[in-house]
């Protein structure tokens, strides 16, 4: 075979296009990879929305990526040939920034991104850097894996970020969430979980994963909250989960892109309440993440798309038609 598909946006508020081209071969410290599954991940609607600055055009989306070696460039001698790889939304750093330097590559200045800055995995080949392909186990399911490689590992960012208490809000139950209340429910934590009003079917799913609690996201908790996650892209949330927060609380804004946050009084973040963001991931925390993810037993609830039903998967995503997450196979 010496051709590959992908499903590439020309430019954004278009479609997605099925084309053909010759597979590429792998540059110096780049891997060929024979794709297996790629999740769809809600960046991909903000990239295909022209929500984020600067995608580079024509891209390829997709940056829940699983697969295998299928060639190796000059000077790569891990991974091996034929083993299998995640490849995640970082998909390169400079190495040489302040905050490359200090452990914190997830804001290198000068970063590429897996089907943002550069090409993805909607497709049955990419390229990708060698050093940022995390080797993964043979013996598990590639459409389970994949969501994990971006609703997992920046969730695990957004979820260390929560801190340590015993209660834990996700705003948004999509793949993220639904990932980390099996995390959470595992730690012992209770979880509770804020859907779109009258979400019966996802509030329903969350109770399933461990949630002990689920309601629309403009209800109170039975109890105060020691920390929130916010993965929907609504700005309109950041004053409700503050107002469910107890003293000291934090509120954890997962998401690359949300609608702004009306302005709410004062006391709402009074008493020590904090307010962050997380911004991408670090190799660090992909290590960890996909450690601990098979100890706490993670069960993924996905639906399978073909890689030519990639609109489809979009907006059935936008639309909230499944539980879980969507995945593409080639
Ligand atoms: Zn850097
Ligand atoms: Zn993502």
């Amino acid at each position: 075979m010496t051709q590959m598909r992908a499903m590439m946006l020309d430019r954004p508020h278009m479609p997605l296009i099925l084309r053909e081209r010759p597979i590429p071969s792998p540059a110096a410290g780049d891997v060929l990879i024979a794709i297996e599954a790629c999740g769809v991940c809600r960046t991909d609607l903000h990239v295909i929305d022209g929500e984020l600055p600067r995608p580079k055009l024509p891209i390829v989306p997709g940056h829940e990526i699983v697969g295998r070696v299928a060639a190796l460039g000059q000077g790569v001698t891990r991974p091996a040939l034929d083993e299998r790889v995640g490849v995640p939304w970082l998909g390169w750093t400079c190495g040489i920034c302040p905050y490359c330097r200090s452990g914190r590559e997830n804001l290198c200045d000068s970063p590429l991104f897996t089907g943002y800055t550069r090409d993805g995995g909607y497709a049955t080949h990419m390229l990708a850097d060698a050093r940022f392909a995390f080797p993964l186990p043979d013996n598990v399911d590639a459409a389970e894996a994949a969501p994990l490689l971006c609703a997992g590992l920046i969730g695990w960012r957004s979820y260390r970020m929560a801190g340590e208490g015993t209660t834990l809000g996700l705003y948004g139950f999509g793949a993220a969430a639904h990932i980390l209340a099996q995390v959470a429910a595992w730690q012992g934590r209770r979880v509770y979980a804020f859907t779109r009003t009258g979400d019966v079917a996802s509030q329903n799913f969350a109770r399933s994963l461990g949630a002990v609690w689920a309601g629309g996201s403009e209800e109170m908790p039975p109890e105060p909250l020691d920390a929130a996650i916010i993965f929907a892209p609504v700005g309109a949330l950041v004053p409700s989960a503050l107002a469910a927060v107890k003293k000291g609380g934090r509120i954890v804004c997962g998401g690359i892109h949300m609608s702004d946050i009306p302005s709410f009084p004062y006391r709402l973040l009074w008493e020590e309440r904090q307010l962050v963001s997380v911004a991408n991931l670090t190799r660090h925390d992909g290590r960890e993440f996909l450690e601990v993810a098979p100890r706490a037993g993670i069960k993924m609830q996905v639906t399978r798309y073909p890689l030519q039903e990639a609109n489809t998967a979009l907006a059935d995503l936008r639309a909230g038609h499944f539980e879980g997450a969507a995945v593409l196979i080639p």
